[in-house]
């Protein structure tokens, strides 16, 4: 039998780290073993699914890369094959009306709550004999089997059991005639062939209740694998007080969509020591058994290492992709300066996103107007001026633009001066940049280029010089 796993979200709002994790680890389990991956939009919820909401997970699913082979399915468009199922279960007597209104059920809710029971439906409409006006609004309901007890082996949490007698008859249709979630997921798995159901662990309950309904249609039952929560680091459940939830704002925070999956990745499932992962391996190796039961907390520092780890080790070219995406949102434009692919070796070191590589390289691409105040009080001093001056001079003159050339005109300026490095470098480092940090001087004036750094360094000795008059 094939392999199919499916990521099936409600759209209610973006794409969350949860539902992320949740869909990569259905998407590596059917890579691993290659099957396929099916998305599906659970829009049954019409209050409060939104075409936003929709846009805003396909958006996610693409940044990230997890690609499936089916969908998306909208629920909303198989209305009419869940209500052919109901039929089929009301004639067949698996599913009955139920002609309970809201307040008879308030009641019996009250007085079970006041007796210390577990609230449950009564079965009052079980026997099909009540008595109810012609057009009075109904649901269906499931009936439940009374006698024994569900079991399954859940891939991550064990043999779960659960009697019979816990259960009460489900509502399969609302009285607006739309069909309920755990009834249309049992169909949709079962018409949609999925042979692993991998979902947060929220649905556990659900998970019974489902089966019961596999076993009445006598469709074959998938296997469940129930992940954990996400945790805040300060142990809470993970939401928007702790920072970034959504998948698309870790793209706007200037994250690799592979550190972001290595990250997700490892947060409740291991191999060994292992921390980082290729795409390959994570596929390769990846296995639902491997998954922890006990909740995992996010922890952004690690989610930053990673990041620059990806940054500084993928090849610049595809970095590269990503990072013109902060470009233009910063508005800097890549054609007034070097080439990205350039770029990134020489500022990746330096940074932990993309967003703050993009933010810190302004100064290759765009004049600035001033020198930062403080690097400018400290290292454009009079003292300097000859400095600037000759390397000015020396740095016009070259012929060839590399950076050893560069560092040989830099360590002759500092020769012919009887200088320290430093005494010439700073200058020029703040002469260049506008600041007092950069990667290495010969690197970023490479960047900066022949004509743009001559010109600044002409202007910082001017600088010098109106500091001196004033
Ligand atoms: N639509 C459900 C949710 O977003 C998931 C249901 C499932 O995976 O079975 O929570």
């Amino acid at each position: 039998m094939t392999v199919k796993t499916r990521f099936a979200p409600s759209p209610t709002g973006f794409l969350h780290v949860g539902g992320a994790r949740t869909a990569l680890y259905s998407w590596l389990y059917a890579r691993n073993l290659g099957g396929e991956f099916v998305l599906r939009i659970e829009d049954t919820d019409l209050e409060r699914s939104t075409q936003e909401a929709i846009d805003a997970i396909i958006e996610g699913m693409n940044w990230l890369e997890l690609n499936w082979e089916e969908g998306p399915y909208y629920q909303t468009k198989r209305f009419d094959r869940y209500n052919e199922v109901i039929d089929q279960l009301l004639a067949e007597d698996k599913a009955y009306k139920c002609y309970c209104s809201r307040e008879r059920l308030d009641a019996l809710r009250e007085q079970q709550m006041a007796a210390g029971e577990k609230p449950r439906y009564d079965g009052k409409c079980s026997h099909g004999d009540v008595e109810h006006a012609e057009d009075a609004p109904y649901v269906i309901r499931f009936r439940n089997p009374k006698e024994g007890t569900v079991k399954f082996d859940d891939h991550v949490r064990g043999v779960i059991e659960v009697a019979n007698s816990e259960l009460d008859d489900l509502i399969i249709r609302r009285s607006d005639g739309t069909p309920t979630y755990n009834f249309c997921v049992v169909i949709d798995d079962w018409d949609m062939g999925i042979t692993q159901v991998v979902r947060g662990e929220d649905h556990i309950n659900n998970t019974p209740r489902q089966i019961n309904i596999y076993h009445a249609l006598g469709a074959p039952v998938p296997e469940f694998a129930h992940v954990s929560m996400i945790l805040g680091d300060d142990g809470a459940k993970l939401s928007k007080r702790h920072g970034a939830v959504s998948v698309m704002q870790y793209r706007d925070d200037g994250y690799l969509p592979h550190a972001l999956l290595n990250y997700l990745v490892r947060l409740g499932w291991s191999h060994g020591d292992q921390e980082i992962f290729s795409m390959e391996e994570m596929i390769s190796l990846f296995s639902l058994k491997a998954i922890n039961k006990s909740a995992s907390a996010f922890n952004t520092d690690k989610l930053l290492w990673l990041n620059q780890h990806y940054m500084k080790t993928m090849p610049a070219a595809d970095v590269a992709k990503h990072l013109q995406w902060h470009f233009d949102d910063q508005g800097i434009n890549v054609a007034n300066g070097p080439a990205l692919i350039d770029l990134i070796p020489v500022m990746a070191e330096r940074c932990h996103t993309l967003k703050e590589l993009a933010a810190t390289s302004r100064y290759y691409y765009e004049d600035f107007a001033e020198f930062e105040a403080g690097a400018a009080k400290k290292h454009l001093r009079p003292v300097a001026k000859e400095a600037l001056e000759l390397a000015g001079t020396k740095l016009a003159a070259l012929t060839e633009w590399t950076a050893e050339a560069i560092h040989n005109a830099i360590q002759a300026t500092a020769d012919e001066l009887e200088l320290g490095m430093g005494k010439v470098g700073m200058p020029l480092r703040v002469a260049v940049t506008g600041s007092g940090q950069s990667p290495s001087l010969d690197q970023t004036i490479l960047l900066i280029g022949q004509a743009r750094s001559v010109e600044r360094i002409g202007k910082a000795v001017e600088f010098v010089a109106s500091r001196a008059n004033s």
